[in-house]
């Protein structure tokens, strides 16, 4: 009698890439974790940096790709709704109100998914990623606040597999939703929910380390920061007291190449892949900004509705200028005088971009940055790499010629 052994899938007997390893996307990987498991396999057509494929994973996440006739869904990507929001009784030590950590939560709780991939912290470094497959609220909530540092979230799929949990949150920025989109269907789930940030702009630890020490007074004490609507970044400190700091006043030349590689490269700053987006750019000072982009993503807002006070979103000002402007500054490591920097951050937080205004002034100024990094560092690969609503956003704008 011949025993009749079951096809293991092809990805199973792929071999993950040792820790500190050169992955594929070489300087360009962002850590995002898939490299640390056998869906290695599928790297050469998962990884966001070797295969930028957002329209065609926008088409299948949501029926459709974004329409770029229509601006909201040429910035913010397919949506159905987008809003202001906020908890009416915020979670402490949550990066905003916690809006995120309430809806995986609710999502345990009530028996939605199994288990939700968030990334906690490890026990001896508050921003040390640390990527677990919570399974408890408490769990969850151990993993609330950013680690503003590149974290291989995805590292933890061969353990989805293995456990055989059919249905599973995914949280996470667009780096990682991107390659997890493309595998999605390897991972033997019956439903996956993907709840997104935007994210721009991060760096390693060592980066962090250097970031904090170039702009806070007191970068031990920091616990959270955040670049703010008021064109400020917002340390906030152990002891609660919150210092602020204005863009202008950042030494941009001493922190140009602090930002990783991928991040500088990135132009998923929405994370367009996500049934449901959370971030903070389109909403008023002190309010979360969300977008709905399909069926999954409303279904996984409702649970919390009851939870949270909401607004619609509102948009004044013109960016254009303060952006064009930014081009030359940035590119020359313009830093204003402390005193200069902060009349400079009163003035444009009167009468400069607000609401949806803000995020597209943000992603008009990572973008244009974005593209001239590419052109330089990877000229090769500008074409495949940068999306059509990117190329679009970027030729709004006059470029230095090299
Ligand atoms: P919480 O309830 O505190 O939950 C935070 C969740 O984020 C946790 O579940 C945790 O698992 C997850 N998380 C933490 N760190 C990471 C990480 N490194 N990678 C993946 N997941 C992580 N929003 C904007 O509107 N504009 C921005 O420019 C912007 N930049 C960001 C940059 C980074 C690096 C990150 C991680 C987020 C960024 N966000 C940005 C999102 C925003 O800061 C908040 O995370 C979001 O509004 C959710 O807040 P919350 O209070 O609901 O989250
Ligand atoms: Fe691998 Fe992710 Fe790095 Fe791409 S970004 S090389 S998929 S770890």
């Amino acid at each position: 009698m011949t025993s009749v052994t079951p096809d293991v899938p092809k990805h199973q007997k792929a071999k993950a890439l040792k820790p500190g390893s050169r992955r594929p996307a070489k300087e360009l990987c962002s850590e995002c974790g898939l490299c640390d498991t056998y869906y290695i396999h599928y790297v050469k057509e998962a990884c966001a940096f070797l295969n930028q494929q957002i329209a065609e994973l926008e088409a299948i996440a949501h029926g459709r790709s974004r329409d770029l006739d229509n601006e909201d869904e040429w910035y913010f990507g397919v949506s159905q709704n987008m809003m202001a929001a906020r908890r009416i009784e915020p979670i402490p030590g949550a990066q905003w109100t916690g809006i995120v950590s309430t809806i995986a939560c609710e999502m345990l709780e009530r028996g939605l998914v199994e288990g939700v991939v968030c990334v906690q912290n490890s026990p001896d470094d508050r921003f040390q990623p640390m990527p677990v497959i919570a399974r408890t609220p408490e769990e969850v909530l151990a993993a609330r606040v950013n680690k503003p540092t590149l974290s291989p979230n995805l590292s933890i799929l061969e353990q989805v597999e293995r456990s055989g949990m059919k249905r599973l949150l995914a949280i996470g920025v667009g780096c990682q939703i991107q390659a997890l989109r493309a595998v999605q269907a390897e991972l033997g789930l019956e439903k996956l929910y993907v709840l997104g940030t935007p994210c721009v702009d991060n760096v390693t630890r060592e980066g962090l380390q250097k970031f904090l020490e170039t702009t806070s007074q007191s970068p031990d004490t920091v616990v959270h920061y955040e670049f703010m609507q008021d064109f400020r970044v917002h340390f906030k400190h152990e002891d609660g007291s919150i210092e602020k700091v204005p863009f202008f006043g950042l030494n941009t030349k001493k922190l140009k190449d602090v930002f990783a590689p991928s991040c500088l490269s990135c132009f998923d700053y929405v994370n367009s892949l996500a049934d449901l987006v959370v971030g903070y750019m389109g909403a008023p000072f002190g309010w979360q900004w969300i977008v709905v982009r399909n069926d999954t993503g409303r279904e996984m807002l409702d649970l919390v509705r009851p939870l949270l006070e909401t607004q619609a979103v509102s948009s004044s000002g013109d960016r254009r200028q303060a952006v064009q402007q930014s081009i030359p500054a940035y590119e020359k490591g313009v830093t204003l005088p402390m005193w200069a920097a902060k009349l400079m951050g009163v003035v444009i937080e009167r009468i400069g971009p607000k609401g949806l205004e803000y995020a597209r002034f943000s992603i008009d100024s990572h973008f244009t940055r974005n593209y001239l990094y590419v052109r330089r560092t990877h000229p090769e690969k500008l074409d495949d790499h940068v999306p059509e609503f990117a190329k679009r956003i970027v030729g709004q704008y006059q470029l230095p010629d090299s």
